[in-house]
C-alpha cells in the first residue's frame, strides 16, 4: 500500500501504450488529458474536470468529447502522409476522407470539417441518408465526397446534381446495376460524372471483418464485371469520366502484411485499368487503420504498425508499380474513420455499489448440535494452513456441493444454508491470503480469486455505450480516473445497468503479459465518495451502434476544448429523457399521465390512497418522464 505510486498505476493500466500521448496520470493521481499529444500544449485534469460538469448539472455518465484530439489525429495522418511523399518522391496527392457513418453526430463532423478545411480534408458517405448530411456541412470545392453504399436513382441524381454546385462528387460503383443507373443520370443532366469502381479484392483483410473482402464480400466488382464496365464506359465514350480506384479490405486491420497484400492487388487494378484507357486519377485504399485499444501490439483489438509504417506502405508500394509501368502517380485517397475519432472520447460514470464476497469474520462457531457438513466447515476454517492447503481446497470443494445437496433434498435449513455460504467464503478469503504466501498453489490462487471476485455496479449500459464490447468482444481501456496514487487492492468485473447477463465487462488489459485478464485491479469503494471509471476510445461507432437496451437512452455529452486558459464547454447535448426514449417505441407522455391519473382517481374514490399520495406519485411520474434514463443523484 505503502510504496504504490501514480508511475505503478499507469503501468497497471497500460494508459502509456493505448493513450497515444493523450491521456496519462499526474501526480495527484488523476487521469490527465493532452489533446495535442504528449508534452504538446495545454492539459486538463480529467477528474477535476468531472467535478465541474457535476457541478453544472451535466449528469453522469457523461461523454467528454475532445475535438482538439481529433484535430491532431487528422494533422497526423496527413502529415504522415506528406513525409512518405518526401521520403519516396511520390508525386501525388493526399486526399484524406472522412466516413461518417463512424460517427455522425452533427458538431463532430462540423468540426472535422472546420480542422480539415486546410488540408482538403473530404468526407464520404455510405447511403442516401449520409449524402445529404455531406452536402448539407461540405461546402469545400478542393475536397472530395466519395459516395458509396447501396444506391437508388435518387441518391445518384443528388449526387450528380451536388457537382453543378462545385462539389468534387464522385459515385463509386458498390454493385454492377448502379453503373447504368449514373450514366442514365449523367444523360439527363448533361454532366460528365466522375466515377469509382471499387474492386473486390480477392486478399483478405484479417481480425474481426475479415468478411469485408473477398469474392462473397458484399460490396465491390469483380474483374468480370469492371471488365464488362470498361466496355460499357467506352461505348457511351465516357472512359475519361472513371476517375477513382476503390477497395477497402475491413475495419481494425491488426496486421500491416495484410495491408501491404491488399494494397499490391488494388495497385494492379489501378495500372490494368489506367492500361485499359481509364482517366483515373484516384486510388482509394479505403479505411482499415487500427487504432491499439489494448497497447499490446499484438491480437485483434491492437494492430502491429503506427500510422507512418502504414502511410510508407500505401506510398512506396503505389511509387513502386506506377513507376515500373510508367504512370503517373495518383492522387491517395484514404477513408479512415476509426483512427480519426476513436482517441476523442471518453465515457465517464459512476460506481453505485459493489457485490463484495471477502469476508474476513467467520460466522458465529458451529457446535455439536448443528449438522454435520457446518462442524466439517468448521473444522477446515480452524486448520488450514500451508501445509495442508491443498487437501483443505479438495475438502471446501466438496463441502459446497454437499451443501447444495442437502439443501436441495430438505435436510438443512434455510438459515443452515445461509451460514454454510458465510462459511464458505470465510474460508476461501482465509485460504486466497495463505495461498498468496505459499509457492505453487497459482491454480487453487486463480479459481478463489475468480470465487472471490467482486462485482462493481456501473451506472452505464454496455448496449448504449460501447455496443462492440459486447457485440464483437471488442477490448475497451476502462480504469478509475482518480485515486491512481493510492494501490487498487480489489479485483472486480464491471456490471451495468440493464437486466441483460451480457451487460458487463469482463476483459481486461493485462499491461503484463499483453493478454487479457477476467478481472480488473480496482480500488475499494469508500463511504459517502463517489468512485468514477472511465472507458476511453469510445469515440469510433459506437454511438451510433448503440441501442436502447431495457431504454437506458444517450448520456449527456460534453465537447470540451482545452487552451492555456483552461477550458471551454463549446456543446453541452443533453441525453435523452424518457419521455423523447419512450416516444421511439410509441409511448406518448400525456396518455401515460392520464392513465396513471385516472387511476389515482380511482383508489381515491376507494380510499387506497389519500390526495397527497396521489399528489406525490403523479409528481413523480411526471419527473421520471422528465428526468434522465441513468440513476441520478438526489438533488441536495
Ligand atoms: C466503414 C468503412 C470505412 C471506415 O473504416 P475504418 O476502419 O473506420 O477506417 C471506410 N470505407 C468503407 C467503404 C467503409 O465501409
Amino acid at each position: 500500500m505503502s510504496n504504490w505510486n501514480h508511475e505503478k498505476s499507469a503501468e497497471l493500466y497500460g494508459i502509456t501504450n493505448w493513450g497515444s500521448g493523450f491521456f496519462h496520470i499526474n501526480s495527484q493521481g488523476h487521469v490527465h488529458v493532452t489533446p495535442g499529444g504528449l508534452n504538446n500544449g495545454p492539459s486538463l485534469d480529467l477528474y477535476e474536470l468531472t467535478q465541474d460538469l457535476l457541478d453544472r448539472g451535466i449528469r453522469v455518465p457523461i461523454m467528454v468529447r475532445f475535438p482538439d484530439i481529433i484535430k491532431s489525429r487528422v494533422e497526423l495522418l496527413h502529415s504522415c502522409f506528406q513525409k512518405a511523399f518526401g521520403e519516396y518522391g511520390y508525386k501525388g496527392q493526399y486526399c484524406g476522407v472522412y466516413p461518417i457513418k463512424v460517427n455522425q453526430q452533427k458538431h463532430l463532423v462540423q468540426e472535422l470539417v472546420r480542422f480539415g478545411k486546410d488540408l482538403k480534408l473530404g468526407l464520404e458517405c455510405g447511403s442516401k441518408p449520409e449524402l445529404l448530411v455531406v452536402l448539407a456541412l461540405m461546402n469545400s470545392e478542393d475536397a472530395v465526397i466519395i459516395c458509396n453504399g447501396f444506391k437508388d436513382v435518387e441518391y445518384i441524381e443528388t449526387a450528380i446534381l451536388s457537382q453543378k454546385l462545385g462539389r468534387r462528387t464522385i459515385i463509386v460503383v458498390d454493385r454492377k446495376e448502379e453503373l447504368s443507373l449514373i450514366i442514365n443520370a449523367a444523360k439527363k443532366f448533361n454532366t460528365r460524372p466522375k466515377i469509382g469502381f471499387r474492386a473486390k479484392l480477392s486478399t483478405q483483410g484479417a481480425g474481426k471483418w475479415v468478411d469485408s473482402s473477398g469474392a462473397r464480400s458484399k460490396f465491390g466488382l469483380t474483374t468480370v464485371e469492371i471488365v464488362e464496365g470498361i466496355e460499357i464506359l467506352k461505348k457511351e465514350n465516357m472512359l475519361d469520366c472513371l476517375e477513382l480506384l476503390h477497395f477497402h479490405i475491413g475495419s481494425q486491420v491488426p496486421s500491416i502484411q495484410s495491408i501491404k497484400s491488399s494494397l499490391k492487388e488494388g495497385a494492379r487494378f489501378y495500372c490494368e485499368l489506367h492500361a485499359m484507357g481509364a482517366g483515373l486519377k484516384y486510388i482509394d485504399v479505403g479505411g482499415g487503420l487500427g487504432v491499439d485499444y489494448d497497447g499490446t501490439g499484438q491480437g485483434d483489438s491492437s494492430i502491429n504498425y503506427n500510422e507512418q509504417e502504414y502511410a510508407n506502405d500505401v506510398v512506396s508500394t503505389l511509387q513502386a508499380l506506377c513507376d515500373e509501368k510508367g504512370i503517373p502517380h495518383p492522387s491517395i485517397v484514404t477513408e479512415s474513420g476509426r483512427a480519426l475519432v476513436a482517441h476523442h472520447s471518453v465515457l465517464i460514470f459512476n460506481i453505485l455499489g459493489v457485490n463484495n464476497l471477502h469476508k474476513p469474520e467467520p460466522p458465529r462457531p458451529a457446535t455439536k448440535k448443528d449438522p454435520n457438513i457446518m462442524q466439517d466447515l468448521q473444522y477446515i476454517y480452524e486448520k488450514i494452513n500451508k501445509d495442508n492447503i491443498n487437501e483443505c481446497f479438495n475438502d471446501l470443494t466438496q463441502a459446497k456441493q454437499e451443501t447444495l445437496q442437502l439443501f436441495t433434498y430438505g435436510v438443512l435449513s434455510l438459515e443452515q444454508r445461509a451460514w454454510c455460504e458465510s462459511m464458505y467464503f470465510a474460508i476461501a478469503t482465509k485460504m486466497l491470503s495463505i495461498a498468496k504466501a505459499t509457492p505453487d498453489t497459482e491454480e487453487i490462487s486463480t479459481v478463489l480469486r475468480q470465487e472471490l471476485c467482486d462485482t462493481y455496479y456501473c451506472n452505464f449500459s454496455v448496449f448504449q455505450s460501447v455496443p462492440d464490447s459486447w457485440a464483437v468482444g471488442q477490448l475497451f481501456p476502462v480504469m478509475p480516473i482518480h485515486r491512481l496514487s493510492e494501490e487498487p487492492v480489489r479485483e472486480g468485473t464491471l456490471a451495468d445497468l440493464t437486466c441483460d447477463s451480457d451487460g458487463k465487462i469482463e476483459k481486461f488489459i493485462d499491461s503484463r503479459t499483453g493478454k487479457f485478464k477476467d478481472t480488473l485491479q480496482i480500488h475499494d469503494i469508500r463511504e459517502g465518495e463517489q468512485y468514477y471509471l472511465g472507458v476511453f476510445l469510445t469515440g469510433a461507432y459506437q454511438e451510433i451502434l448503440g441501442d436502447l437496451h431495457n431504454l437506458f437512452g444517450d448520456t449527456d455529452a460534453v465537447h470540451v476544448s482545452i487552451n492555456e486558459a483552461g477550458y471551454t464547454i463549446d456543446h453541452y447535448v443533453p441525453g435523452d429523457t424518457v419521455t423523447e426514449v419512450l416516444s421511439y417505441v410509441q409511448y406518448g407522455r400525456h396518455e401515460m399521465v392520464d392513465n396513471v391519473r385516472m387511476a389515482t382517481e380511482d383508489g381515491i374514490q376507494k380510499n387506497t390512497i389519500t390526495k397527497q399520495e396521489a399528489k406525490l406519485l403523479i409528481k413523480h411520474y411526471e419527473e421520471g418522464l422528465s428526468g434522465y434514463t441513468y440513476l441520478e443523484e438526489p438533488e441536495l
